[in-house]
């Protein structure tokens, strides 16, 4: 089968370098076209991008010309996005409209109606959100976004027990790492020894994206599931990886060992579709006292797994866990390839 020509957008920054290392290793996947800011373009990929990742130097691609994020000049069928939002509204509605599927970790468009939210193992229906938004905005390719990186970690074990039980409510505290505000971030002066309370716009989008991600899709819409989260965001000195401490409200109030019961026994929609980039395991209850840590379990199935552990009563909602996963992977450029492997499998390009 020949190999589908894909262009990865904002290529130079931390999320774009991870989809640039996937493709590079991909078996459906080609890389055509790497594409940057104005700061970039015109510029070898190897001048252009601090390259952050172990193994091969910007996985091969050190010699490519960097492009402007124009469809005249970097079109492919498949798009990743790993651009700012700001810039991300009007160049990824301009690569859609050109006829690119664009696979987006932007918020420009996640909370659109007729635009997919999509974790695969969770809500796979919802990519038929796509052929609504064609038909709606007269586009030949689409936009299909992926949650923002706590979001995608808080789900993987709160979508599992809402399918299970119902979920009422859930109050989540993150501790999130350094590299989920990109390249160079936050200053170090700042980040080390410390704990920073604020993520500006972080825990609306974990209050509203959860909604959105695990509602029903009837056909027409994706019907907001009727759960409240309330979440507090904090950044801490960690490299890679969201830790989420939760408590949660579930129909029935089950008892812990029924929790973990349900965790393990979770089906992921995606099984037996054989995706390159699905982890082997997409959820894992750990029963260490102390795991999951994010120095020592966050690369678990190349980052794509999620992991839960300290399942327990909670006094107040009934039940708690810590939650860990991999920002830059089940949280962006690892979720992405995901989805566009599924949309792929699902017929959508
Ligand atoms: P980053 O390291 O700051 O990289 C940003 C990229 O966007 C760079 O390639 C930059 O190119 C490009 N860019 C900036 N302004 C541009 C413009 N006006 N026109 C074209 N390209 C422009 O950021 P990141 O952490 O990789 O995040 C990228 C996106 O993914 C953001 O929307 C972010 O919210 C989302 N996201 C990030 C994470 C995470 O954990 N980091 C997780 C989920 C989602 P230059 O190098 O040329 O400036």
């Amino acid at each position: 089968m020949p190999r589908i020509p894909v262009t990865v957008l904002g290529a130079t920054g931390v999320v774009g370098q991870r989809f640039v290392r996937h493709i590079a290793a991909h078996p459906v996947f080609e890389l055509r076209f790497l594409a940057a800011s104005e700061r970039s373009a015109g510029r070898t990929y190897g001048e252009a991008c601090d390259w952050r990742l172990p193994g091969d130097p910007f996985a091969g691609a050190g010699a490519m010309r960097v492009l402007p994020c124009d469809p005249g000049a970097a079109l492919s069928p498949i798009v990743f996005s790993a651009l700012d939002a700001g810039p991300a509204r009007e160049i990824e509605s301009a690569f859609a409209a050109a006829g690119a599927l664009v696979f987006s970790n932007a918020s420009a468009f996640r909370m659109e109606e007729d635009v997919p939210l999509l974790v695969p193992e969770l809500n796979a229906a919802h990519l038929g959100l796509l052929a609504l938004q064609r038909a709606r905005r007269g586009w030949k390719g689409g936009i299909v976004c992926n949650p923002n990186c706590t979001t995608a970690v808080f789900v993987g074990a709160f979508g599992p027990l809402h399918r299970a039980f119902g979920a009422e409510a859930a109050l989540a505290a993150s501790m999130q790492a350094l590299s989920g505000a990109g390249y160079p971030g936050v200053p170090s002066l700042d980040a080390a020894s410390n704990v920073i309370p604020l993520i500006r716009g972080e825990e609306e989008k974990l209050e509203a994206e959860s909604r959105k991600i695990l509602g029903a899709f009837d056909g027409r819409a994706v019907v907001p599931a009727p759960f409240t989260v309330s979440a507090m965001c904090n950044r801490v000195p960690v490299v890679d990886g969201h830790t989420i401490a939760a408590s949660m409200r579930l129909g029935g109030s089950p008892e812990p060992v029924d929790v973990v019961r349900a965790l393990e026994r979770f089906v992921p929609d995606t099984e037996g579709m054989g995706l390159h980039t699905a982890p082997q395991r997409f959820l894992q209850v750990r029963s260490e006292p102390d795991r999951p840590q994010p120095r020592l379990d966050v690369d678990a199935d190349g980052g794509m797994r999620v992991q839960v552990g300290r399942v327990r009563r909670c006094p107040v909602l009934g039940v708690k866990m810590v939650v860990l996963g991999h920002n830059l992977e089940r949280g962006a450029a690892g979720a992405s390839v995901l989805n566009a492997e599924l949309a792929l499998a699902r017929g959508c390009l």
